[in-house]
């Protein structure tokens, strides 16, 4: 079987992570190497490598994501914008091989990304 992922290991609660909202498809939670004031990771509940690995069935649970990371903004009280970033595949520097979106606040960011 292969190893868990360290997001999966999240989810089953094998090791801490600072949890800022959780339901029953997506957890988000504080990125230990932060690149914004506010930096999370925002992930599914359900094994998902990366956006290369979206199929129809998934279609949902991603959707869902959005309206979670919505849902975060308003609760930490994020009112001049945010950003959300998700790296996808060695190229793009995707060093967890399961689906995340970044979602980060408190400060301005440049355009275009590095
Ligand atoms: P990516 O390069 O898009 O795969 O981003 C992975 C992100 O996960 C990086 O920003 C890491 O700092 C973050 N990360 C890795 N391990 C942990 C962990 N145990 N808790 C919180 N964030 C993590």
């Amino acid at each position: 079987m292969a190893e868990k992922t360290i997001f999966k290991r999240i989810i089953d609660k094998e090791i801490p992570a600072k949890i800022v909202y959780e339901d029953d498809h997506c957890l988000a939670f504080e990125d230990i190497h932060p690149a914004a004031p506010i930096h999370l990771i925002v992930i599914p509940k359900r094994e998902i490598a990366s956006v290369d690995d979206v199929n129809a069935t998934d279609e949902i649970v991603v959707g869902h994501l959005f309206t979670a990371m919505r849902a975060i903004a308003a609760k930490l009280g994020i009112q001049s914008g945010y950003r959300v970033v998700t790296n996808c595949g060695r190229d793009a520097g995707q060093e967890v091989m399961h689906l995340h979106f970044h979602m980060l606040a408190g400060r301005k960011f440049g355009w275009p990304p590095g």
